[in-house]
């Protein structure tokens, strides 16, 4: 993109100029639809999430024997959604922000195995894939119990096989441990924003971890060109993966039971925001489809992205996707929000979400700690810096207050139910933590 041409997009859409000088924003996508204006011939439909959803079940014996922690879920990776109503107070008084109606947060930053939203869409990725091989090789039927997986014949099997990635951290902790288990070889590319715990982690389990001086991005391509030129070797493609986004889209199914557990009715009079944290837009972008196909027009979803890294709004809001990085536009995409550092969307999520997408916020580095300390006073719960950015609304209050009256929504203000969904934080070491929580940026 040469000058000309960013000055033109500054120029004609002002968050893209907000963006570009480090101020928080709140974008309302114009080009949202309801549901039944959507394309007829989506890319991903709602059988594919039934086929997502049914191939997770039939690996749940498997689960629940490798990974014991899982048992009281019945081998589902699941997380807790709870109601946030001190975080909701200290939003009011120290951002100045008054939501009306309850606030909760989504719990995937408990999530077991990976510790992390991956848990969902690395996990289910490198599941599918196993279960093809041993199809293919006769060696295992859908009908199975397929609990038989943990046995050493597939130990072996599957060790004939290697699998790699590029990740800033948590997928590659998510593809790494459940690879190993499985037997795999695993190769994990991470990039220069991986912190040194994640990388000790994946290599007490006998993961190989390359690392880079380099970006997101550049670890990718690595990763993919030493993939291509072994035969036997799978490579996650982050960039592009249609089975991540599968794994993702079927947490809400799973969450309408939450909700009906916790007393939420959500209908056109009670509708339902949701706040998700955007790397690469794959888990939030599989998140919001599955919440559309179970919720329809009733549940709006924002996506909320680091100042430093806001890639998927500059994919969006100039409609150019995977055509643009944030180093187009003068941004660096360097921040402590380690799990969203990527400078460049996912081409398939962007164009695939840019119908049914509310907006997007985004929030400053210094901010996600001062979120991060909030919620550990008044909850009681850690999660991870990059998980706090599902607060970034809190910043720009008023444009919330734009969408809801563009929405016609005002007068229901008080019946909606906002879901901070929280992404990532369980396995965070203590030091770690507590370096955290002593974190001041200016
Ligand atoms: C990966 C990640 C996200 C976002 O997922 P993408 O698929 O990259 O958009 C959000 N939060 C945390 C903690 C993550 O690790």
């Amino acid at each position: 993109m040469d000058l000309r041409e960013r000055k033109e997009f500054e120029a004609r859409v002002p968050e893209i100029a907000a963006a570009v000088e480090k101020k928080p924003v709140g974008w309302i996508n114009p080009r949202l639809v309801s549901m039944k204006e959507l394309p007829k011939d989506l890319a991903v439909t709602v059988e594919d999430i039934d086929d997502a959803e049914a191939r997770l079940e039939r690996f749940a014996p498997y689960i629940m024997k490798q990974f014991p922690e899982t048992e009281k879920d019945g081998g589902l990776i699941e997380s807790p959604f709870v109601e946030i109503p001190k975080m909701k107070e200290l939003l009011k008084e120290r951002h100045g922000c008054e939501l009306a109606g309850r606030l909760y947060l989504k719990e995937d930053s408990q999530l077991v195995i990976a510790g992390s939203i991956k848990a969902r869409g690395g996990i289910y990725e490198i599941l599918k894939y196993a279960e093809t091989l041993a199809i293919e090789n006769g060696l295992l039927k859908t009908t199975d119990d397929y609990s038989i997986l943990a046995s050493q014949e597939f130990v072996d099997f599957f060790g004939r096989y290697t699998i790699q990635v590029g990740s800033t951290g948590n997928l590659g902790l998510s593809i790494g441990i459940i690879s190993a288990k499985l037997g795999f070889k695993v190769i994990v590319h991470m990039s220069h924003d991986a912190r040194q715990w994640k990388k000790d982690l994946l290599r007490s389990k006998g993961v190989t971890v390359k690392e880079y001086e380099s970006d997101y991005g550049e670890a990718v391509k690595q990763g993919r060109k030493e993939s291509d030129s072994d035969p036997t070797s799978y490579f996650v493609d982050d960039e592009n993966s249609r089975d991540l986004f599968m794994g993702y889209s079927v947490a809400p199914r799973r969450l309408k039971k939450q909700l009906e557990a916790a007393g939420v009715f959500v209908d056109q009079d009670h509708p339902l925001f949701v706040y998700l944290p955007c790397g690469i837009g794959g888990a939030p972008g599989g998140i919001a489809y599955g919440l559309k196909t179970v919720f329809g027009d009733n549940v709006h979803c924002f996506f909320t992205e680091p100042v430093d890294s806001c890639c998927m709004l500059l994919g969006m809001a100039t409609g150019l996707h995977d055509q643009v990085c944030v180093q187009d536009f003068g941004i660096s995409g360097k921040t402590h929000a380690d799990g969203l550092a990527v400078g460049r969307p996912s081409a398939f999520v962007g164009k695939f979400m840019e119908p049914m997408l509310s907006g997007i916020f985004t929030t400053g580095d210094a901010v996600l700690y001062d979120y991060m300390r909030d919620l550990m006073e008044a909850e009681g719960v850690f999660i991870e810096p990059s998980s706090c950015a599902a607060f970034a609304f809190a910043e720009v209050p008023e444009r919330l207050g734009d969408y809801i009256k563009s929405q016609g929504l005002e007068e229901k203000q008080e019946n909606i139910t906002h879901i901070a969904w929280a992404t990532g934080g369980r396995l965070v070491p203590e030091d770690v933590k507590e370096e955290y929580v002593h974190t001041h940026l200016a």
